[in-house]
Formats: C-alpha cells, structure tokens, sequence
C-alpha cells in the first residue's frame, strides 16, 4: 500500500467529516487541512486580506476562490503535508477541484481518494434535532443516542450546566444547510466520479467496526 495518501473527505453538515478525519490522519500520520480552520485564522489578521475574509465569512458566503486556492498553493508549495493529507472543507467549487488537480500535478502528484461520507438523511436530521449542548461547558448530548444522553435530564454530567437546544438546530434550518451542501458538492462528486476516484461510505456511527471498514476501504482504493 501507498504510504502517502492524498485524500479528500466529503460530507453534509453532522456527517461526522471531522470525527473521521480525525481517525484517518491518526491513522496514517497524515495532515488534517481544513480550509474553514486556515481561514478563521486568517480572519483574525488585521491586513486587507483579514478583513475581506472576515466580510465574506460573516455573511456565511464563500470566500473567493482566487483566495482560497492561493492559499492552498502556498501551504503545498510549502512542503507541508508531503506525505500526504486528507482535505476537509477543500475544495468547495469545481474551480477549486480543477486547481487543486494542476497544484499537485506541478509537484508531481495527484489525488489518490475523494472519500463520500454519504449518511442518510433521517439520521443527519436526527443528530441536529436532537442535539443539546451544556450552556456552560458546550459538551455535546444527543437525546437520540443511550450513549450520548446525560445521566440527568436537562443537565451536563461534566458541570451541572442547563443542557440547551441551539435555535439554529432545527430540522426547517438544516434542511437548508444540507440543500446549499449538495447544490455545492453534488458537480464535485460527479467531478470526481468521472475521474474514478470517489468512494461512497454511507456508515455514520464511529465505532471499532466501522472504523476497520473505513481503513479496509483506503487500503483497498490505495493497495
Ligand atoms: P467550514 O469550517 O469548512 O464550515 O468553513 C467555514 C467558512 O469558511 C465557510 O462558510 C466559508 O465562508 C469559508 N470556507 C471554508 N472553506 C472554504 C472553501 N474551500 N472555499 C470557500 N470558502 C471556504
């Protein structure tokens, strides 16, 4: 098998994009970049390029691609993640897929994995319904889930915090989050589709046995 691993992880809102990210770069001692992370940083700049950020950012828009594909050269141009990465958040827009196919080949790559965590809907819209978090500690609680509920109802098993539900955690607004998610994703994942390199996971649940199917999976598209 490959060691190095250029992956990209595609997932709705609760899909668990970052848990598995998480478990994947652990796993191969590969670089979690995530373009929402690098860019809330850039955000805090006080520069021009900081306050632009933050004005496209606040509005909850894209941030341009000019932007974000310069900064992703510049973080590969870098060096950094040489032996690979998975991707979370990157690319958004088919501009930015197309970019990152010409970066990497400049550096005599190329993507191996575009990983779909393709989760049904009822379970995203579940996690989202009925999600609380503490107001004083944010430890998340899932009253769906025996293992994710707290031990006294209402309050966190960590703080004594008051559990509540977040106003925008509900079903009517993330029904719009997850049509914006597939009106972006949906020419990407045909994107990679026609280039082969696109696999469906439809598991939502991290546990060890999900977890070896997902590594069984990389290893198999990478052997
Ligand atoms: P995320 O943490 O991935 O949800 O990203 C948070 C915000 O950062 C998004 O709402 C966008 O404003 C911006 N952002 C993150 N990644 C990208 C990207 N690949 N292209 C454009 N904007 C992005």
């Amino acid at each position: 098998m490959k060691k190095e691993k250029r992956i990209v992880l595609m997932g709705a809102p609760a899909s668990g994009k970052g848990t598995w990210s998480k478990v994947i770069t652990e796993k191969y001692a590969l670089e979690h970049l995530s373009t929402g992370d690098l860019l809330r940083k850039v955000r805090e700049e006080d520069t021009e390029l900081g306050r632009k950020v933050r004005d496209y950012m606040d509005r909850g828009a894209l941030v341009p691609d000019d932007i974000v594909i310069g900064m992703v050269d510049d973080l590969l141009t870098r060096g950094e993640a040489a032996d690979g990465f998975v991707f979370d958040g990157f690319p958004r827009t088919l501009a930015q897929a197309e970019a990152l196919d010409i970066i990497l080949e400049r550096h005599g790559k190329s993507l191996d994995l575009v990983i779909d965590l393709d989760v049904d809907e009822k379970i995203l819209i579940d996690r989202i319904v009925y999600r609380r978090v503490c107001s004083d500690c944010g430890q998340p609680y899932n009253l769906k889930t025996a293992a994710m509920r707290p031990k006294v109802e209402g309050i966190c098993d960590y703080c004594n915090g008051r559990l509540i539900q977040r106003s925008d955690d509900t079903e009517e607004t993330f029904m719009k989050r997850l049509k914006e998610y597939h009106d972006q994703a949906d020419p990407l994942l045909d994107y990679y589709q026609k280039q082969g390199k696109r696999v469906s996971f439809s598991i939502s649940e991290l546990t060890d046995e999900t977890r070896r199917e997902m590594f069984e999976l990389i290893e198999e598209k990478l052997s």
